[in-house]
């Protein structure tokens, strides 16, 4: 029996953990802030059409340079800009997720040698993509209520002189926004790359603008976003950057060739002409993280204010108690670590429900 350890693995690997949320088949899944509502059946029936149509010349290599894809989302985003500032496909990135999209960004901007500054606790997976391109990682601070100050950021940035720094927004597992002001001072005390990722750019409030808004004349501003949240589109695999074009030129140099398949490409574009009706639940998703944001205080805990679609609550005085009590209730939520804590994913109507219930099952109001 051969263990990880016996092979000749590189050293900065030795001992690290991989991505772990669990993946377990229930019937309410609240883990890893999916959009519980699946997409619409006339939407999907399109979607099916374009993925046949793309099967019959899969023995050809996909588009390299997914055009279409990046013009629909530049589509997409552009509504949010002012007309003058309007992005076009020269500005879109896109590759297998988010994930992949900030891996290639490290590929590119980082290595070894580099490093990347952020603020913890925050998305698992950059660390773990930080590690994957031997990206030396450092670990900011928070200021009270897990907000960055610009104050906060320049300092953080002029101590550590960073390669690279990424900002969540809002943040995953404390759904924190992150100030317009902030990614400027950022972006103005380095002259290394600043990410934004916006995973959850959808579930922000209307007065919580994008860092998109600041694209315009700073080329190391990379902002992040991804089809599997607000989308509903988590299985499909399509993540997206907003950029300087000149940004998409470092990027061609580490993605693999083809990296985004026909299928998924055709799959996105139909998605893509779908806006409104893929979006439609955005609201509602809202809603009930708001309830959840009413309710958890009455059941006795504690919650911080969220501009995503989940929510990170707190007073379990036995946090991997209560994820196994509901596991035995056959939902599903996230305990990510932070002692106390449990994030939960706003998911439907029904299943949030059935979450006040069981919690309030296991923890009479007090
Ligand atoms: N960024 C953040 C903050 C996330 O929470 C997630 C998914 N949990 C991702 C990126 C990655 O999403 P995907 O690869 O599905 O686009």
């Amino acid at each position: 029996m051969v263990n990880l350890s016996d092979l000749p693995i590189r050293d900065d690997l030795r001992g690290l953990e991989p991505y772990g949320a669990p993946q377990k088949p229930v019937r309410i899944a609240l883990n890893v802030n999916e959009n519980s509502h699946p997409i619409p059946e006339a939407v999907a029936q399109d979607i099916v059409e374009s993925l046949a149509a793309a099967i019959l010349t899969v023995n050809r290599y996909p588009d390299r340079e997914f055009t279409e894809l990046r013009e629909s989302l530049a589509r997409y985003l552009n509504p949010g800009l002012p007309a003058d500032k309007a992005l076009t496909a020269d500005n879109l990135w896109a590759a297998n997720g988010s994930n992949e999209v900030l891996q290639q960004i490290l590929q590119a901007f980082g290595g070894p040698g580099r490093s990347v500054l952020a603020f913890p606790p925050t998305y698992s997976m950059h660390k773990i993509l930080a590690s994957g391109t031997g990206t030396r990682w450092i670990a900011g601070e928070r200021d009270a209520g897990y907000e960055i100050s610009p104050e906060t950021v320049t300092r953080w940035i002029d101590e550590t002189t960073p390669d690279l720094v990424f900002l969540c927004a809002p943040n995953n597992p404390t759904g924190t926004g992150v100030s317009l002001e902030t990614i400027e001072a950022a972006y103005n005390a380095t002259d290394g790359i600043v990410v934004v990722d916006e995973a959850y750019a959808e579930f922000a409030g209307d007065d919580e603008p994008s860092a998109i808004t600041l694209l315009d004349g700073r080329p190391r501003l990379l902002v992040s976003r991804t089809m599997s949240k607000a989308f509903a589109f988590a299985g499909a695999r399509v993540g997206y950057l907003a950029a300087d074009p000149a940004v998409n030129d470092a990027l061609r140099l580490v993605r693999l060739p083809y990296h985004l398949s026909a299928l998924t490409q055709a799959a996105a574009v139909a998605a893509l002409r779908h806006t409104p009706e893929m979006l439609a639940m955005v609201d509602d998703i809202r809603g009930q993280r708001d309830r959840l944001l009413v309710e958890l205080p009455k059941l006795g805990y504690s919650v911080l204010p969220s501009s995503a679609n989940f929510v990170l609550a707190g007073g379990f005085d036995d946090p991997n108690a209560t994820f196994e009590a509901l596991l035995q209730r056959d939902i599903l939520v996230r305990d990510i670590g932070i002692e106390g804590h449990l994030r939960i994913t706003a998911g439907t109507k029904a299943e949030t429900t059935a979450l006040l219930d069981a919690l309030a099952s296991l923890r009479p109001a007090t």
